[in-house]
């Protein structure tokens, strides 16, 4: 693999607080075959050693890798036809009528994110079966092998659910209460091809016996509390037990999971999750906008961590996360985009500065988080959330070569204070396309913005292809089912009464 020098005007290590990051001044990384041998002054490592490439310099700095800690497809909803909506309709929307080619998506997807920084990333893959006719672990083992070729690591989950697919209700319910065709119709398609928790476990079993690279890991994911049965989560849990590996759930993402918490089994999902002996270091959970008091607690207690996505909250009305009051209480946050970044365009970057300034609660004195706590939060974090975390999110000696080099001249243009802090420089003004060059284990993804391994515009000529020409007509079919189930599901939740509770935060008051 060879050996390289990776100098920066400032090399930050690694956030130490609230109020400081390790930053090394004309600094340097060396590397070699993926693994860093000293980090210390440039001219004393140039001293040193004798790399066969050097890269960067006084016009840039160079940080840890960025870990977008949940995330799903590639084409956006947006791209795919859809507007922004409530989570519980959304399922029903235009976007999930299309088949995607799963590895031109996922590549696409791996480019731009390494265009903004992101050297490593969550990927919670739904089971789908497709008209294609790929089964769930070639479908699926395609998602991997993009992210295998685009150079990235990726800890990938398949998730599955085994109950209420329309609502919070019992599915039979639901379907009784439709127009006698429109239920035939919804029940003949969730019956025809139904997916199984042995079709959950195999496909994820298969994949961990298969994966080939050592930047991938293979977790394992219900999709969420309510809508997978005591039995199914148990499963689950056993299995990521058994393989050693993690568990990836979504968590009171919307006030109406919480509410079935409160109604179904008379504590949070969360809770819940607890009293089945679930909760743990290795369990992350995407969103946790709903969270009660003692929910935090029991995240502090049990080392769970929780997959903040400022964006996707906001864009699929789903609230704001009381992040403030989980780190205090220490809980591991890391950030993910969720595929709904609020640019649409999978920049961290962006989503980083979103999470950092949402959670500004109004007046002098309260919290304010600071840029080293959201690079924490993007670095180590997900590092560990990822099960990367003994390798990368941290710039260390023994760590793998996991960084990224910004273009400080081009994040300071015309002028910036020069007592600015340089991280707060790359938290407040840093944009995707300030990344110039993105590492992984040593390897070079990105040089100069321009991609190593494929030819950008090649790569989206091949997803617009594959795209081009109307419906298929098995997804012409399922878009019809979805567009007529909608405003059932609609209507449903709109008559819904939400749990009572008191907020986390007080942005405004009458
Ligand atoms: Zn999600």
């Amino acid at each position: 693999m060879g050996s390289s020098l990776i100098r920066g005007k400032y090399v930050v290590c690694r956030a130490i607080d609230d109020e400081t990051s390790e930053v090394i001044e004309d600094g340097a990384v060396f590397q070699r075959d993926g693994q860093i041998i000293e980090i210390g002054p440039y001219t004393d490592l140039k001293a040193r050693h004798d790399p066969d490439e050097e890269m960067g310099g006084r016009d840039f700095v160079v940080i840890p890798g960025l870990v977008n800690a949940h995330h799903h497809m590639g084409l956006t909803p947006f791209q795919l036809g859809s507007l922004d909506m409530p989570l519980e309709p959304g399922i029903f929307a235009k976007w999930s009528s299309r088949e995607v080619d799963p590895y031109l998506d996922t590549l696409w997807c791996a480019l731009q994110m390494i265009e903004s920084g992101i050297t490593t990333v969550m990927h919670n893959q739904a089971m789908v079966r497709t008209p294609s006719g790929l089964d769930f672990y070639d479908s699926n083992a395609r998602i991997v092998d993009a992210y295998e070729d685009s150079g990235m690591r990726v800890a990938f989950s398949l998730y599955n659910r085994d109950q209420h697919f329309f609502t919070s209700q019992d599915d039979e319910v639901f379907l009784e209460s439709l127009p006698s065709a429109l239920s035939d119709r919804a029940r003949k398609g969730m019956s025809a091809r139904p997916i199984t928790l042995d079709d959950h476990l195999s496909a994820s079993e298969k994949m961990i016996a298969n994966k080939a690279s050592d930047r991938t890991r293979i977790f394992i994911s219900p999709h969420n509390v309510h809508w997978c049965s005591d039995e199914y989560l148990i499963a689950i849990k056993d299995f990521a037990t058994r393989h050693s590996t993690g568990l990836h759930i979504h968590l009171q993402e919307t006030a109406y999971q919480k509410t079935y918490g409160d109604e179904h089994w008379g504590v949070t999902p969360l809770a819940h999750l607890g009293d089945l002996g679930f909760l743990g270091p290795e369990l992350s959970c995407a969103h946790g906008v709903w969270l009660t008091d003692s929910d935090i607690d029991l995240l502090a207690e049990t080392g769970a961590s929780i997959c903040h996505n400022p964006s996707s909250n906001l864009r699929l009305n789903s609230g704001i996360a009381p992040i403030n009051r989980l780190l205090e209480r220490g809980v591991n946050v890391a950030i993910g985009i969720d595929e709904a970044g609020i640019n649409d365009d999978n920049d961290i970057l962006q989503e980083m500065r979103l999470a950092q300034k949402i959670h500004r609660e109004p007046g002098v004195g309260m919290a304010n988080p600071s840029s080293h706590r959201i690079l924490d939060m993007a670095t180590r974090s997900g590092a560990r959330v990822t099960f990367f975390g003994n390798e990368t999110g941290t710039l260390e000696v023994g760590k793998r070569a996991d960084m990224v080099l910004l273009n400080l001249e081009r994040i300071s243009e015309p002028y910036l204070d020069p007592d600015t802090d340089v991280v707060d420089a790359v938290v407040y003004r840093g944009r995707g396309s300030d990344v110039d060059t993105v590492i992984v284990d040593g390897e070079v993804l990105l040089r100069g913005g321009v991609h190593t391994k494929f030819d950008r515009a090649e790569i989206a000529a091949r997803v617009r292809e594959s795209l081009a020409g109307p419906l298929k007509p098995d997804a012409a079919a399922r878009a019809r089912l979805n567009t007529d189930l909608k405003p059932y599901v609609e209507r449903w939740f709109a008559n819904q009464p939400l749990s009572e509770g008191s907020t986390h935060y007080r942005y405004n008051a009458r």
